[in-house]
């Protein structure tokens, strides 16, 4: 992204925010399980640096585990569809998960996701969320640590991504206003 890109993009969340939100996040998280081991699963592509941030800040012993889901592309319009695209390298059985999610839209893509795992019999599942738009929700969904509730508007950085796009930005922006009606 070009410099003058960026300085036109909206600033809606500064990386001090985040990362200010992201350390009480992770407090909230170890208060919960103290010493119990915990698996977090992170959700490919767009919670990498979500979740490379949020387990530094967990006290609680963390394995780290990933899994592919397909989102949205290159368009900014959930299709409902999901698929997974990269599996765990592990069983869960018997494990305390943790999935983290880089936002929760319409909530089908956890809902798919939560009943996906619950199959594999894990001890317990949570959810932690870096941001909610609760405006777009088509079906109730389990957040249990959420950074932040934002407006009906697509936004970038921090993981995630337009086109491929804009995941290495350090803050979350508004990619285009106007699309959404804001
Ligand atoms: P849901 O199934 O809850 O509608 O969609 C969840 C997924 O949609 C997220 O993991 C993310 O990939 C994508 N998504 C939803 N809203 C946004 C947004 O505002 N910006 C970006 N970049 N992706 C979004």
């Amino acid at each position: 992204m070009s410099e003058d890109q960026q300085r036109s993009m909206e600033v809606l969340l500064s990386e001090a925010q985040i990362r200010t939100r992201v350390a009480e996040m992770g407090r909230e998280i170890s208060a919960i399980y103290g010493d119990e081991a915990l698996t977090v699963i992170g959700v490919l592509n767009g919670s990498f640096i979500f979740m490379a941030d949020l387990v530094r800040q967990i006290s609680s012993p963390v394995r780290c585990e990933f899994l592919g889901l397909s989102s949205y592309g290159s368009a900014t319009e959930s299709s409902g569809v999901v698929a997974i695209t990269k599996d765990l390298g592990s069983s869960i059985a018997g494990q305390h998960v943790l999935v983290v999610e880089d936002i929760i839209d319409t909530g089908l893509t956890m809902k798919y996701l939560l009943e996906n795992l619950s199959t594999r019999h894990p001890a317990s599942v949570r959810v932690a969320s870096l941001l909610s738009k609760p405006a777009r929700r088509q079906v109730e969904t389990q957040i249990d640590f959420l950074g932040f509730t934002i407006e009906d508007r697509f936004v970038v950085g921090y993981g995630l991504d337009y086109a491929g796009l804009h995941r290495n930005q350090g803050f979350i922006g508004v990619l285009a206003p106007g699309r959404f009606g804001a």
